[in-house]
């Protein structure tokens, strides 16, 4: 990398403004592509109105006039002869051109057009006439460096570092790309179009094929024979099965085949397990465990809450109910702590399930083989792999109830194998989903009604802890009075939210899955995985400041056995977008709908801002580029070429990216 310092012409202040703009080195700046183009044709005067952009050429007519403000200030004015028309241009701070202009000059004017007093305020002065259209490159800008400013920047950078090209000769050979130089060039100063965009075919296609390839390496890499190969009868694994009180579905068995091959193969595992909300994901991952388990090894389940690793617990210790299973949380005494830690240090415990804690500080086994992160995406990626663990690297699974459109699971899970669970078990009913408005409120109460009538429970979704100044929103406290207005006197009411104790919103979740409560209000905290058969209804006020993954994961709560069930959205506002989950149960559906209508941020959590941040590559656009990218990188990482280090500077960055966990 080149620093900015070396490049003569650039002071401290354009660095610090560079900086600004996230462009660190020589290299950051070529690659600093306009993300638009401004086409300006030459502009017909006759058809301009007072105060539009105008673009025009011709010959000048005299001297021009210099007026100078101050030292810095100064005013040229000279008439330019359109062949057509005499125009009276004015340009500020231009003086130094002054020489350089008399009668017969040629010059292109772009500036704001005046039309009563037949002048043009220019903004800028080019010599020649317009032979061609004009075409501005735009940057994303600040206040400080606009894009001009960066156009000229990029310049004086341009040739004076090298700019290797990623794209091995072979491939540039296939897709006839340009020369890499001339692409660089011709992104930052276009001169038709046509060619511009062949520059940037070439630019994208690189961007992505380094990003396949890295994907591609680590996940060659990462399965290479580090794993742990672990001796395990399926008849094991089978009879398990045998014993469960339901049955498994067909993608559940497969994704548990998938997982005890990878489990007993010498390839480590990085796998994500990906299903629907409600499809059955816990009961493989705890098959997963066993497996792991019976092939000599401790194996650690994580939650993103306090609430869900409390759940796995209790369920999975009735599983297994010979095993040593402990749960460790934010909230576990440090009394209790200690002997958990010291337990996993000498291997007395099998199965260690909780939340974040699982990573903290002072947390070590004696042979962790498996790691399983539940609602993977709600984690970051900072957070995987901090698992200390003495001397062994264990195999990973993650989970996630986030249908991801395809473009992204190829570019977030790319360097994983992914397992589907695609279809619900059996006898699941379609979740009735049903739109209102806040003045409809009394349907909604007798609906609910009904359904604790029938002895069902209810959740009920506020968007708010406490009261905003400002919005009007429905927040738990009011809820609940509303509720126990209506609902007081024929059963119990509780409520959870964000800011009670964590043994607290135990209590209450204890009481909710006993029946003790049937109406439980609640924030989102209840969000991923809380899992109570017996609730039926899910009631969501205020439902439109959710993004739809959301919603489904709240009304993935409800529906989970053969009951009608209902999902109630409350919203006087964006009912266009809600009617999306009226129409559709298929969490993938769902998904694409939502990243349409909101872009990818709100999908995925943390994990993509950083791995998804492509300089001039489009996934939605460039799908197929992508695709292509990821079949040559492979094909690239398997020839000749490669092993013999053909390409030594591709081969350096795609390995330098090696150390991911
Ligand atoms: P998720 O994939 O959202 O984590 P869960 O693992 O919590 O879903 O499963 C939802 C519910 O379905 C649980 O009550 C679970 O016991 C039940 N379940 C899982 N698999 C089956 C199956 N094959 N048949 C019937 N019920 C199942
Ligand atoms: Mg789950």
């Amino acid at each position: 990398m080149t620093d900015l310092t070396t490049i003569k012409g650039l002071g401290p202040t354009t660095i610090k403004d560079l900086q600004a703009l996230g462009i660190k080195n020589a290299e950051d700046l070529v690659t600093y592509y306009p993300f638009r183009y401004e086409v300006i044709e030459k502009s017909n005067i006759n058809n301009l109105q007072d105060g539009d952009k105008i673009i025009i050429d011709g010959f000048c007519e005299n001297n021009p006039n210099v007026f100078h403000f101050s030292r810095k200030l100064n005013k040229m004015s000279f008439r330019l002869n359109t062949g057509e028309r005499l125009l009276n241009i004015t340009i500020f701070n231009r003086a130094f051109l002054k020489n350089r202009i008399a009668i017969t000059t040629p010059l292109t004017v772009i500036g704001k057009y005046d039309k009563k007093h037949n002048a043009i305020t220019a903004s800028d002065l080019k010599f020649g006439l317009i032979t061609k259209t004009v075409i501005n490159p735009v940057y994303h800008s600040s206040f400080k460096l606009n894009s001009k400013k960066i156009n000229k920047l990029v310049s004086l950078v341009l040739g004076k570092i090298n700019i290797p090209d990623y794209i091995p000769d072979s491939l540039n050979e296939k897709y006839h790309f340009m020369d890499k130089a001339a692409a660089i060039r011709a992104v930052h100063y276009p001169i038709d179009m046509d060619k511009t965009d062949l520059a940037r075919q070439k630019l994208k296609y690189e961007e992505l094929f380094i990003f396949m390839l890295k994907m591609n390496y680590l996940k060659n890499n990462k399965q290479i024979n580090i794993g742990l190969a672990r001796h395990v009868d399926y008849a094991q694994i089978d009879q398990l099965i045998h014993n469960l009180d339901f049955q498994l579905t067909q993608d559940q068995l497969s994704s548990i085949r998938d997982i005890y091959h990878d489990l007993t193969s010498p390839k480590r595992m990085n796998r994500l397990l990906q299903g629907d909300v409600g499809s059955g994901k816990t009961i493989v991952s705890f098959i997963s465990l066993y497996i792991n388990y019976l092939g000599g090894y401790q194996g650690a389940l994580m939650a993103p809450t306090e609430i869900l690793a409390q759940q796995h617990f209790n369920n999975i210790t009735k599983l297994f109910p010979t095993l040593n299973i402990a749960l460790l949380t934010g909230k576990t005494k440090a009394k209790e702590r200690r002997i958990i830690t010291t337990d996993l240090a000498s291997g007395n415990i099998d199965i260690i399930i909780g939340t974040h804690a699982l990573i903290s500080e002072g947390v070590t086994y004696k042979n962790l083989g498996l790691v399983i992160t539940d609602e993977q995406h709600r984690f970051g990626v900072n957070q995987r792999g901090n698992l200390k663990n003495k001397g062994i690297t264990p195999d990973i699974l993650y989970m996630s109830a986030t249908p991801i459109p395809r473009t992204y699971a190829l570019t977030l899970y790319g360097d994983m194998d992914i397992s589907s669970i695609k279809t619900m078990p059996q006898g699941r009913k379609r979740v009735k989903t049903i739109l209102k408005s806040n003045k409809e409120i009394k349907d909604v109460l007798y609906l609910m009604l009904d359904e604790i009538k029938k002895g069902h429970q209810i959740y009920v979704i506020a968007p708010l802890v406490e009261d905003s100044e400002k919005i009007d929103l429905e927040n738990v406290n009011q809820l609940e009075e509303k509720m126990q207005k209506a609902f007081g006197k024929i059963c119990n009411i509780g409520t959870l939210h964000g800011k009670m104790k964590a043994d607290e919103k135990d209590q209450i979740m204890e009481k909710f899955k006993n029946n003790d409560i049937q109406i439980l209000i609640s924030t989102t905290v209840i969000e991923v995985g809380v899992d109570v058969a017996n609730a039926t209804m899910m009631v969501i006020f205020d439902s439109f400041r959710f993004g739809l993954s959301a919603l489904h994961q709240l009304r993935g709560r409800v529906g989970r056995n053969a009951l009608d069930s209902y999902c109630i959205l409350i919203s006087d506002r964006e009912t266009r977008r809600l009617k999306v989950l009226t129409e559709t149960n298929d969490g993938f559906k769902v998904s694409e709908e939502d990243f349409l209508l909101r872009g990818s941020g709100d999908l995925f959590g943390q994990k993509q801002s950083g791995d998804m941040c492509f300089k001039i590559a489009d996934l939605k656009q460039d799908y197929n580029l992508l695709l292509q990218a990821k079949e040559d990188s492979q094909a690239f990482l398997d020839s000749q070429d490669y092993v013999n280090k053909k390409y030594e500077h591709i081969r350096k960055i795609v390995e330098k990216s090696s150390n991911l966990d």
